[in-house]
């Protein structure tokens, strides 16, 4: 893969964020089955380092979601990279993603090369994200919105990512998704989240499965600054 990243000595980090222990964390996820080797690489290049707080950095190669202030957390790596292997099978061109956060998922599909359109409604976790958007390089559109809303006027889109989780599917999200998209989303109560797919067939027809249990923060209505 030619990485569609900015790659510099001082983002790459040393020590509990080197390149070493980033390589590791593929080990990692490889072995729990993540197999797209297009995936991998991605997260072997984007240091996840730099999307988390520093006093935190040293602990952004484990495989665990972390906080990253106003009660939201980064998501887990084997979350991302699993995610992001279903929604590369789909062959996308073009990504929504619900839930900017950190920026990391949005991270991994801007270094494949994929279009990506991210809406987070927390203004600050977003202003955060552009600057290491901006940092490494890396082309994201961003807005400040209730996500739950999509972005129609760029849609249609090839995949749709949410990360936060509602209690049901959002039903006008999937208006957004071009024939043969596919959207895959955390469903369910707080304590009992299943990642549902589902698959925007040519006919129109929408299909649908489930890749297990997950946890992921809330889906919220309304915007904070
Ligand atoms: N993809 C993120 C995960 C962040 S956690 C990452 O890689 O770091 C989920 C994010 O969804 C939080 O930042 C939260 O503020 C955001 N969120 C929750 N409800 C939302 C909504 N209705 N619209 C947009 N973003 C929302």
């Amino acid at each position: 893969m030619t990485p569609r990243m900015r790659l510099q000595p001082e983002t790459m980090g040393s020590g509990l964020t080197s390149q070493r222990v980033r390589d590791r964390l593929v080990e990692r996820l490889r072995a729990n089955g993540i197999a797209d080797e297009r995936v991998l690489e991605a997260v072997r290049l984007v240091p996840r380092h730099l999307f988390v707080d520093e006093a935190l950095a040293t602990r952004a190669y484990e495989d665990t979601a972390l906080p990253i202030g106003h009660g939201q957390t980064i998501s887990q790596p084997w979350v991302v990279a699993k995610m992001t292997e279903v929604l590369l099978a789909a062959g996308p061109g073009k990504v929504l993603e619900v839930g900017t956060g950190s920026g990391y998922q949005a991270a991994i599909l801007a270094a494949l090369g994929l279009e990506v359109h991210t809406v987070e409604r927390i203004g600050d976790l977003l202003r955060s994200a552009r600057k290491r958007f901006r940092q490494l390089g890396l082309e994201v559109r961003s807005k400040h919105d209730d996500g739950r809303l999509g972005w129609p006027e760029n849609g249609p889109f090839d995949a749709i990512l949410v990360t936060a989780a509602a209690p049901a599917l959002v039903e006008g999200l999937a208006d957004q998704l071009a024939p043969g998209g596919i959207m895959v989303a955390p469903v369910g109560p707080s304590n009992a989240q299943s990642l549902v797919v589902l698959e925007r067939e040519a006919t129109g027809q929408l299909k649908r499965r489930e890749l297990g249990q997950v946890v992921f923060v809330p889906l919220l209505a309304g915007l904070v600054d």
